[in-house]
């Protein structure tokens, strides 16, 4: 096991920036998920940390070495691609074996190594078959099996479940947790799965246009997110974002009046230089937003809103709710949506709204984030 490292790493592709100087370290045995929409790089990260691609500038360290100059085979990094290819001639033994391909290791070793690994992902039964005898689950086991058997330092994950269905994701994932707990090998995920990233990560680093915005564990990225690009790229459905303005401003609390509607809250906290009459952007997670019956405890920031359309999802549904001219998403229990009928109301905790500056997209109440 090893560190990584990332030291203004960047990536051109003729005109395309496709990695732009970022810096990152992944520390010993840390799970570290990449996130962030298609084509802001994440491939490239992971594939000039394996040495499959140069860097146009920046730096890749493996434990304390700048592997650079180093060939694919000689960073003992494993990677695990969706569609992973196999050797079709060869039995699922013999590919597990091929990923000792050049390196001084007795064939006894090999061997002992393969039949270890394919105990530890419940594979031994499929050593015998080739890779077009395997179902699509069994194929990513095996290939989680062939990268880890011959010991990386550093294993790297392209969306390996990506293109499985829910159940079989779920229970990989599960699996993934246990090999965790048994190998604690560094690793890097891509996944654009929010249950996934969440469940797996030690620490999630967001990534748009190629630059890192921010990484924290997975509850400063939700729950502390620092501006309101990571905060609309991460949340499905995603959060309501407001333009807002502040009616009065002080150290420890702001008032907040959303443009156009009469909806107002008063927001407390470590709160920096802020003055009356900025633009913000009001932020509020759709589990944080409260329908209501009216009449009942009438809550304080209670507002009127129609409820045109509901989303089940299965144990949860989504609530879409007009509020004035203001359109919002809310998050409720499905078993609860019988009872929304009639005059409805919405409340949210204050604690629970993030606030990000209009113009520099900012969160202005304090982040904490590491890299
Ligand atoms: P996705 O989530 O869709 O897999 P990604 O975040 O992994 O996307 P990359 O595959 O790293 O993104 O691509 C980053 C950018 O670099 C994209 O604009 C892509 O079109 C471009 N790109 C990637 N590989 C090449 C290449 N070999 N030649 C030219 N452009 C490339």
């Amino acid at each position: 096991m090893a560190s990584v490292q990332l030291n203004g790493l960047t990536k051109h592709y003729g005109e395309i920036k496709a990695v732009d100087d970022l810096t990152l370290t992944v520390h010993d045995g840390e799970f570290v998920v990449l996130a962030g929409p298609s084509g802001c790089g994440k491939t490239t990260i992971l594939r000039m940390i394996a040495g499959l691609e140069k860097p146009s500038q920046g730096q890749v360290a493996i434990g304390e070495q700048v592997v650079n100059d180093l060939a694919p085979q000689q960073r003992q990094v494993g990677m695990v691609f969706q569609g992973h290819a196999f050797y079709p001639h060869l039995t699922v033994q013999a590919n597990m074996e091929f990923g000792f391909a050049g390196r001084k290791v007795s064939r006894a070793e090999v061997h002992a190594k393969v039949l270890e690994t394919a105990r530890l992902l419940q594979i031994e039964g499929l050593l015998e078959r080739f890779p077009q005898e395997l179902s699509g689950g069994e194929r990513q086991r095996v290939a989680l099996g062939k990268t880890l058997a011959a010991d990386p330092q550093v294993w790297l994950l392209d969306e390996p479940f990506s293109h499985l269905d829910t159940n079989l994701r779920y229970t990989l994932r599960n699996e993934l947790t246990r090999l965790r707990q048994q190998v604690g090998i560094t690793t890097i995920l891509v996944t654009h799965d929010l249950s996934e990233a969440m469940s797996l990560a030690d620490r999630i680093a967001i990534v748009h246009h190629g630059q890192l915005l921010q990484c924290g564990t997975p509850a400063e990225i939700y729950d502390r997110p620092g501006s309101r690009l990571v905060a609309e790229s991460w949340g499905l459905p995603p959060i309501n974002l407001l333009n807002a303005h502040l009616t009065q401003a002080a150290s420890n609390s702001v008032d907040v009046a959303v443009d156009n509607s009469p909806l107002r809250v008063t927001v407390h906290g470590n709160l920096e230089a802020l003055t009356e009459g900025q633009s913000v952007t009001l932020g509020i997670r759709p589990e944080d937003v409260y329908v209501t019956k009216a009449g009942g405890n009438s809550p304080q920031n209670g507002l009127p809103v129609t409820l045109v359309r509901v989303e089940r999802t299965g144990a949860d549904a989504l609530l879409h709710l007009q509020c004035g001219s203001l359109d919002l998403i809310a998050r409720a229990a499905s078993r609860s949506v019988a009872e929304l009928s009639g005059d409805l109301r919405i409340d949210f905790d204050p604690q629970s709204i993030h606030l990000f500056d209009q113009d520099t997209g900012l969160r202005i109440t304090q982040t904490a984030t590491s890299t």
